[in-house]
């Protein structure tokens, strides 16, 4: 391998709070250590149609607060393909990149490593999405802002629940992950968490209904990950007008909301620390890992351990969910 002279950077997949104060701790980490930096604007689509620039540390001054990613970000079909790939690594060369750091979800650290297998090339990727479903990590950049936020937002449809007495489906994002409906439900009172890893299991619907979870209340929430497993908020309202007539119920799905806002300092501080150890995992001379933490510790992560679609969620949860709304 030879020396690193210039980092490149990108944000790929799902924007995420706390993407700014990564790029911003990675820029300011690799000018201190005196590499060069380019910033590649919308990810792997502006690697492939060569959107790059010089990044100074003005380029990150008053962004550690912003939600959303000054580097944009985007989805690409055409770096699923070798052909694209090759016009993404030329265009890599030509600009001097000697290795990249990724922020993204789990399809962006795949797409890093399928590139970085190809090419022998170094990529250190940080977790950036707000569903937590990388594995490895105690938890992602982004995943606390966006709990925060539906929190927030569920705080608001409580006031309207309790009100007019009605049953309300909120659903949240997580893709095929339910830690955001899980500690949502934690963090606002909710009566139940319907989510993914589960939902093969149990009926979690009839099971919500037959434990009369309503009885000695005059309203409920419900928080549902956004998932074909699960059918959703839409979905579970729509059988529960089916089957259980008796009850009046509202759907509401938070939707973007989740994703936008400015960073927690909790996210603040995860992302200033992972983009940091990103830029020195390049030094040891470390490759094709993702910066993770455990017990507040920063580990490297493989990336195929890191995409791999297993990663526990604490099911004891759903007990004491159930248990606090007798
Ligand atoms: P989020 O979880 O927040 O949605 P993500 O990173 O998982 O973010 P994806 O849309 O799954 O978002 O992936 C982002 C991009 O990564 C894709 O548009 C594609 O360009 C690339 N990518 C994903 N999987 C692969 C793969 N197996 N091979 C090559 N590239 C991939």
């Amino acid at each position: 391998m030879h020396a690193i002279n210039c980092i490149g950077i990108l944000t790929s997949g799902g924007d995420a709070p706390g993407m700014n104060a990564a790029i911003r701790a990675v820029t300011r980490t690799a000018l201190y250590n005196g590499f060069g930096v380019k910033g590649i604007y919308h990810g792997y689509r502006g690697l492939i149609n060569n959107e790059v620039e010089t990044l100074t540390t003005d380029s990150v001054s008053n962004i550690i607060q912003r939600g959303g990613t000054i580097l944009k970000t985007a989805r690409s079909k055409e770096f699923e393909t070798s052909e694209g790939r090759k016009t993404a690594f030329d265009n890599i060369q030509a600009h001097g990149i000697d290795a990249l750091v990724v922020i993204g979800g789990d399809g962006s650290l795949a797409g890093a490593r399928v590139l970085a297998a190809e090419y022998d090339f170094p990529i250190v990727g940080l977790p950036g999405t707000i569903d937590n479903d990388l594995s490895g990590t105690d938890t992602t950049i982004g995943y606390d802002t966006a709990l925060n936020t539906i929190t927030w937002a569920v705080d608001k449809i409580r006031d309207t629940a309790m009100s007019h007495e009605r049953l309300f489906f909120i659903e949240v994002m997580g893709r095929n992950a339910g830690f955001l409906a899980l500690n949502g439900a934690v963090a606002t009172g909710a009566e139940a968490a319907i989510i993914p890893e589960i939902a093969t299991e149990v009926d979690q619907l009839a099971e919500l209904i037959q434990s009369g979870f309503r009885k000695s209340k005059n309203s409920s929430i419900v928080l549902v990950a956004e998932s074909e497993v699960t059918g959703g908020a839409m979905g579970l309202a729509e059988r529960v007008k089916r089957e259980y007539p008796e009850y009046e119920v509202r759907v509401t799905i938070l939707g973007h909301i989740q994703r936008g806002g400015s960073p927690t300092a909790a996210d603040r501080i995860l992302a200033t620390r992972m983009g940091e150890a990103a830029v020195n995992a390049l030094i040891e001379g470390q490759r094709n890992v993702m910066v993770g933490i455990q017990d507040d510790r920063l580990v490297y992560v493989p990336f195929s351990k890191a995409i791999r679609d297993d990663k526990p969620i604490n099911r004891d949860l759903l007990q004491t969910i159930k248990m606090l709304s007798v």
